[in-house]
């Protein structure tokens, strides 16, 4: 197959059309077969639902050219249970896990040149979403809606190295207990610019978002959730119901305690404990893990031992096994790697 014509190493994460896309209507109760079109526009009535309440929910994966020249998506399947979650949570209709795997499969299928070849760090982000389309004046859940999966070309996260990143800690709050912040919902981010062009007007990379009962548990900066290393290599995963469930760091708990045999902890993490721990990271599909050196609590500077240099030995090791798994260099725990070519 000839593949598109890009300058894969020179790609930045930022959309550029790609050929085809997948597009399913919700309509009298139930969803539509779902189709491929070329048309990357959507027309709305002004009154749709999603432009007044927000009713919105999307993922995010990656489609990767493995070693051996196939192309995959790592596990999709988890993205596709996460999104049936997030759309009962906003009341709206649940796609099929199946018609989702479809989805992604013929996506990707339909933009293989578009999917960067082995060896440049460049992936195919897929960026499935869902919103009303149905017409709601009057507060309640819309009774139409649109399903979508796009794709476009990223390259890698880290051009040259990754490079610790300083954080603060918010005076901004994420997610109410009891809310919306375990579930992937565009609300959920519409809340949290506002904190992240804040910090970055402040000098600093992204936020730590702190619980917002009692602002002293760490919960996760609102695009990656936290994972820590303590002196001793042990995996301490901050525990909380307000953190959306990210599948890289599943998936790296999972890696952490069967090819790495390292104790993984998931409870509440204090903020006033954090400086005990010898690496922190950030999870998410985008970097897979963004190494974090250093956290700023209002001027109090609390420095990781890793250090403003290089990942830490635990978080690289993590880091490079996930990789390896996804580009076929490292054998994949069963059900990890769907083969789309
Ligand atoms: C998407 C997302 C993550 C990362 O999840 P992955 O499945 O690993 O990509 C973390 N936090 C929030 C708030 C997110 O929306």
């Amino acid at each position: 197959m000839e593949k598109a014509n890009i300058d894969w190493s020179s790609l930045s994460f930022a959309y550029q059309k790609t050929p085809m896309r997948y597009v399913a209507e919700y309509k009298n109760g139930a969803w539509g077969k779902g189709q491929l079109t070329d048309n990357a526009t959507v027309q709305l009535s002004e009154c749709a639902g999603i432009l007044h309440y927000c009713q919105e929910i999307f993922e995010g994966l990656k489609a990767y050219t493995t070693k051996d020249g196939h192309i995959v998506t790592f596990r999709p399947d988890l993205n596709a249970e996460r999104m049936i979650n997030s759309a009962k949570r906003l009341e709206m209709p649940p796609l099929a896990k199946e018609q989702f795997l479809e989805a992604v499969d013929e996506v990707v299928s339909a933009n293989a040149a578009w999917v960067p070849p082995y060896g440049t760090g460049a992936s195919l982000y897929l960026r499935p979403l869902m919103f009303a389309t149905g017409i709601v004046i009057g507060v309640k859940p819309a009774d139409e809606y649109q399903f979508r999966l796009f794709c476009t070309p990223v390259g890698p996260y880290f051009k040259g190295g990754a490079k610790p990143i300083t954080i603060c800690v918010s005076d901004f709050d994420r997610a109410a207990p009891n809310g919306t912040g375990h579930i992937k919902a565009g609300l959920n981010y519409a809340m949290s610019l506002h904190a992240y062009v804040t910090a970055h007007e402040n000098g600093f990379d992204e936020n730590m978002f702190l619980d917002p009962a009692t602002r002293t548990f760490v919960e996760e900066t609102g695009g990656a959730n936290f994972l820590f290393v303590t002196k001793d290599k042990e995996v301490v995963i901050p525990k909380s119901n307000s953190v959306l469930p990210s599948i890289t760091r599943r998936s790296l708990v999972y890696i952490a305690e069967h090819y790495l045999k390292l104790k993984v902890t998931e409870r509440p993490v204090r903020l006033d404990e954090i400086g005990d721990f010898a690496e922190c990271g950030l999870c998410g599909t985008a970097a897979v893990i963004s190494p974090v050196g250093k956290v700023v609590d209002h001027g109090k500077e609390i420095a990781f031992k890793s250090g403003m240099e290089k990942m830490g030995e635990v978080t690289q090791e993590l880091y490079d096994t996930l990789v390896g798994i996804q580009l076929g260099t490292i054998d994949a725990p069963e059900g990890w790697i769907r083969r789309i070519k």
